[in-house]
């Protein structure tokens, strides 16, 4: 019995045994921002004297008195300090050899393009201000931002930034719906939005959205309209309350001084994705939040004067925030935004930018990465993308798989690859390599950045040793770290600091191997259960993803009489492969193979698509739903809740609903 369970564990442990490593070369690490393997020692020797030296080179308007104030869940950086960030990302680099230099190269859908040097983005930001001051804005009131992917909308937010009115930025594929629920909890005053916006050709109708959401938000009084598709998208003007860009922005002041804000100071609110249920607002402050994604962008990416670098995420999403606009910009860095989606007008689409512009850093998502993946090496192929020196992923742990596929493929076997974690919450990237000193293994996210501690515990809080599998923490506070839930502090105590009290819960299940690795397993709600082994559902899907059939697999544990669950699998095939009785016998071997018996899934269930939030994470927890025969959960996060709705017939079709 013992040599049985010892055997299962043993093969448990295997999953993951990742044995490929790719050290920095020599060359890279000599010419690496950060190449000393010392800076974790310091940093966890003294970690406040690490950020603090860090903050000397930001610009303060006050000193700060003392670095931390710690009083678990409450943080507090830099206490009694005084800075604009807006002046950090915009003003200063304007006022420096850097005034010429591009701070955001504009790539739109329809074949525009715009480049921003750090001298006009610092007038048309202003101009932005003097417009929200004119319709009353003032410091601390909160201005709700709904557009698509134009310059226009990095300039709100540092409008905003530099007058200290939070913002509130709601992604532009969100319904009128979802958009009226986070401006009410905001209470917003103003919202900014534009006619409409680009999507394959298409046109998403955001100000007839926006009207519709408003018809139940009181609490906006002005909203401010930028034309960007014209004709095509004829808005109903509402006066008083509504003006045009172009009318006040375009024609107010391009001087405005910024205000002083307290280093505790609210920069912004940002929902979360929803993945797990109803999104929270979650707050983030001036000068921990600045200091926190500056640092870290210049160390992870090891961004150079001279680069050009791509984050293709949607400054919907904190992803957009921290490093499209707070983290380059703080660091003069020039940061490259795209308005259109992977595959328009074709699928070399991404390959045709990076070769255009010369891009030397491209950090994008997991999920697009499998895109590609399934798409072939042909439209890569066909481009010039010598320029690349760092790729990055975020969003999702990243099948080993996918990892290679993009290590061979766009990086070319030669730019290290960070894999990112991070939430909206924590600000800024929390596990990461260092280019210049982390040995990568494809799948991990390696270590936590220094500074910063991270811990897997077990269901009583007990450290989890070596390649057991557990809850992810945080045991100390970080610079950037969120303060609260808007409107909710209970929920910020009781979701993220009561599980392990005076620890901060991420909600991730993780693991880490013999060498202190991070293996990010998902969600912990994205843990099965089976016949008393904790096997992630991100384990099976690397399998799944790993056999040359498959494309994308979304895994979930369902209700079994014996085992207590069994392991679905949802599994969408690559190009030209034809779903069968055959193969789905095959994928449930291979996976049994890679991983053990144990693993091997009850039931394969092909589909073209899979039920995706709009920041393009798989929702399991809809998947869940289906195959527990349930009511379908909260779908306003989802892309295309068509998707989740045809799922579910097929799948009762097939007659797999127990
Ligand atoms: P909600 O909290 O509303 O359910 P969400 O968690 O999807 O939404 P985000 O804050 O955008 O919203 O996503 C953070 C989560 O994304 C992390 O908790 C983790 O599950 C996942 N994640 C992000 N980056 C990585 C990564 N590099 N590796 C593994 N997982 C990642
Ligand atoms: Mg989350």
């Amino acid at each position: 019995m013992a040599n049985k369970a010892q055997a299962q564990r043993e093969r448990l442990e295997a999953l993951l045994e990742e044995t490929r490593l790719y050290p920095p070369t020599q060359e890279f690490r000599k010419q690496a921002n950060w190449n000393d393997a010392f800076v974790y020692e310091r940093a966890r020797k003294d970690v406040e004297s690490f950020w603090a030296e860090r903050a000397e080179s930001l610009a303060w308007i006050k000193r700060w008195d003392k670095v931390l104030d710690w009083k678990p869940p409450a943080a507090k950086w830099f206490v009694g300090g005084k800075l604009n960030v807006t002046y950090n990302c915009v003003d200063r680099h304007a006022a420096s050899t850097r005034r010429d230099k591009a701070a955001i190269i504009w790539e739109g859908e329809p074949g525009d393009s715009r480049v921003l040097t750090f001298g006009a983005l610092e007038r048309e930001v202003n101009r932005c201000a003097n417009a929200l001051k004119s319709l009353g804005v003032k410091k601390g009131d909160r201005v709700a931002v709904y557009m698509g992917m134009t310059p226009e909308l990095p300039v709100t937010l540092l409008a905003c930034a530099k007058i200290g009115a939070p913002h509130s930025v709601v992604f532009g594929g969100f319904s009128a719906e979802s958009l009226r629920e986070r401006i009410n909890d905001a209470q917003a005053k103003v919202l900014v939005t534009a006619d409409g916006a680009w999507r394959r050709g298409n046109v998403v109708l955001l100000k007839a959205n926006a009207d519709e959401a408003l018809r139940g938000a009181p609490s906006v009084e002005k909203v401010i309209v930028l034309r960007r598709v014209g004709d095509k998208a004829p808005c109903a003007m509402q006066r008083p309350r509504d003006l045009w860009w172009h009318d006040l922005v375009d024609k107010a002041q391009d001087q405005c001084a910024p205000e002083a804000m307290d280093s505790e100071d609210v920069l912004y609110i940002l929902y979360t994705s929803g993945t797990t249920g109803k999104p929270k607002g979650v707050v983030h402050t001036s000068a921990g939040y600045l200091l926190g994604t500056s640092v870290t962008h210049r160390a992870i990416f090891d961004v150079k004067e001279s680069d050009v670098y791509w984050c293709t995420a949607d400054i919907g999403w904190v992803t957009g925030h921290s490093y499209i606009v707070y983290g380059p910009l703080a660091n003069g860095c020039t940061s490259l935004m795209y308005e259109g989606s992977l595959d328009y007008p074709d699928r070399g689409r991404f390959w045709q930018i990076v070769a255009k512009y010369g891009v030397n850093i491209l950090y994008t998502a997991p999920t697009a990465i499998r895109t590609f993946m399934r798409w072939g090496t042909d439209w890569p192929n066909q481009h010039d993308l010598s320029s690349l020196r760092v790729l990055g992923t975020v969003g999702e742990p990243i099948n080993p798989e996918a990892w290679m596929w993009y290590h061979k493929n766009i990086g070319r076997e030669r730019c290290p690859i960070v894999d990112t974690w991070w939430q909206t919450e924590t600000g800024m990237i929390l596990i990461s390599p260092l280019p210049g000193l982390t040995a990568t293994k494809p799948g991990s996210a390696t270590k936590p950045f220094p500074g910063i501690e991270a811990e897997v515990l077990d269901e009583r809080g007990r450290p989890v040793g070596p390649g057991g599998g557990g809850y992810l923490v945080l045991t100390r506070p970080w610079p950037a770290m969120f303060r609260t839930i808007y409107g909710d502090p209970e929920r910020y105590e009781r979701q993220y600091w009561s599980r392990f009290p005076g620890k901060y819960f991420t909600g991730d299940g993780a693991k880490v191997d013999a060498d202190g690795y991070f293996w990010l397993l998902g969600r912990v709600d994205d843990v099965m259960n089976v016949s008393g082994h904790r096997i992630s559902t991100f384990e099976v899907e690397s399998a799944l993803v790993d056999h040359d059939a498959v494309a994308e697999a979304a895994v979930i544990g369902k209700t079994h009489e014996v085992k207590g669950q069994g392991i679905a699998a949802f599994v969408t095939l690559k190009e030209g492969v034809t779903a069968s009785d055959k193969l789905k016998h095959e994928l449930r071997e291979h996976v049994a193979r890679k991983i053990g018996a144990l693993a091997r899934p009850d039931d394969v269930f092909f589909t073209l698509e899979l039920p995706k939030t709009r920041s393009a994470k798989i929702m399991r927890r809809l998947l869940r739903d289906i195959a527990e025969g349930q009511v379908l959960g909260d779908t306003t996060t989802l892309a295309d809740p068509g998707v989740v709705a045809k799922l579910k017939t097929q799948y009762e079709e097939e007659g797999l609903v127990d």
